[in-house]
């Protein structure tokens, strides 16, 4: 007689058949067994290291883990469910309340908000805005006990002086935590220049195919120990394990993609820098080229740029005539994509962060550059018609 319940709910696998297989495997489970009472005990008083939750850790996320830390140069790596998951677990992990964080604005408008919410914690913050890395240190105050930043940064993608942050910052006990995710650990290693804490949105490029959302956080193994403990196992976003391996496999493409995107953003930058329909064009490739060549090993494709007297039928004229690049959230996947920072209801905000009325976000993917460039030229054309420049 069939045992119908043992067949439908038996996982074991024949070993010998499946010896080696060539993507890694994903352990999709939430919990492990132990193997008797005394195996409980050793794992639970520390005798012995299982996995034993998928929340507290999983093998085919150590497998992302190990790779990540591996890339930027760290001791240890943890995964999360989003790059916010990221932010958060850090800088709830690390700070205390009465401390201070400063957190220089033009990061992506999350983290700041995420930072600004600790005052309810009795956590304060300065949001603040410089134009050299040395400002930063005049809203530095006893209390501070962390810099937070990204280089570059969002929207304007300007650059700061790693290692001017991290001599002031070691001197002085605060922690220094970038994102590095405009980067990738390919672009840019912030850890070898003194940085604390690296995080990445893994939504982005290291996902690289935009379908799936994560985060990760690389420092030495006691700083991830804090976050882990606190930030990850207590708040609880880790990354699932099929997002992990989805992870895993953009890592595999990561480099080809990068170089092939570097490629791209020289040529329509080169193509776009003179054109006098954009007022402005923000990145690294363009503008502080010095601090770029001193931390950076490549270009990534995300810039900004401002169209010139752009009024909101600009706009929706340059917009709704792109046909290679999408209206959406988001970038690193292979997909081209644009983001206008006016949002109908947010001058203020842009006020606030400098932005001009006609400032985009644009995500350069993977299509041919000449199709890209044709697009972009065609939606200027198009939106210009008519208009004095
Ligand atoms: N960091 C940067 C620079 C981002 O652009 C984003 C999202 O767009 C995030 C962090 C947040 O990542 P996630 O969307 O994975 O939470």
């Amino acid at each position: 007689m069939k045992d119908i319940q043992n067949i439908c709910t038996s996982i074991e696998v024949n070993d010998q058949k499946m010896s080696n297989p060539v993507a890694p495997i994903i352990v999709q489970t939430s919990s492990f067994r132990f193997e008797n009472y005394q195996h409980y005990l050793d794992v639970n008083c520390g005798k012995e290291e299982m996995y034993s939750y998928t929340r507290d850790g999983n093998p085919t996320t150590a497998i992302l883990e190990e790779k990540i830390a591996a890339l930027e140069g760290g001791e240890k790596a943890r995964a999360f469910a989003s790059g916010m998951g990221a932010i958060s677990a850090t800088i709830f992990s690390l700070l205390k309340q009465g401390d201070h964080v400063i957190v220089v604005n033009t990061v992506y408008t999350s983290s700041v908000k995420v930072i600004q919410s600790l005052k309810k914690f009795g956590i304060e913050s300065s949001v603040i805005h410089v134009n050299e890395t040395q400002e930063i240190f005049d809203y530095v105050n006893e209390q501070t006990k962390m810099i937070y930043f990204e280089s570059p940064s969002s929207q304007k993608f300007e650059m700061l002086d790693l290692k001017q942050i991290s001599n002031f910052a070691r001197k002085r006990n605060i922690y220094t935590v970038i994102d590095n995710t405009w980067s990738t650990p390919l672009f840019q290693n912030p850890l070898n220049h003194g940085i604390d804490v690296v995080i990445h949105s893994c939504s982005k490029y290291i996902g690289g195919h935009s379908d799936i959302v994560g985060g990760i956080v690389v420092a030495n193994k006691e700083i991830v120990k804090t976050i882990d403990e606190y930030g990850a196992v207590l708040l609880g976003a880790s990354l699932s394990p099929h997002d992990a391996w989805l992870a895993i496999r953009g890592l595999r493409t990561l480099p080809i993609r990068m170089k092939s995107q570097q490629e791209t953003i020289i040529k329509v930058l080169d193509c776009l820098k003179n054109d006098s329909r954009i007022k402005k064009i923000y990145h690294p490739y363009i503008q502080q080229k010095e601090l770029a060549s001193t931390y950076l090993n490549g270009y990534s494709s995300l810039f900004g740029m401002v169209l010139d007297n752009a009024t909101p039928q600009i706009i929706e004229r340059f917009v709704n005539h792109l046909h290679v690049l999408s209206l959406a959230y988001s970038w690193g996947g292979f997909e081209s994509l644009i983001l206008p920072a006016f949002k109908g209801n947010n001058e203020e905000e842009m006020k606030k962060r400098g932005l001009d009325l006609g400032h985009f976000r644009v995500y350069l993917g993977l299509e041919d550059s000449n199709l890209l460039i044709n697009d972009i030229l065609s939606a200027l054309d198009y939106a210009y018609e008519g208009e004095e420049i």
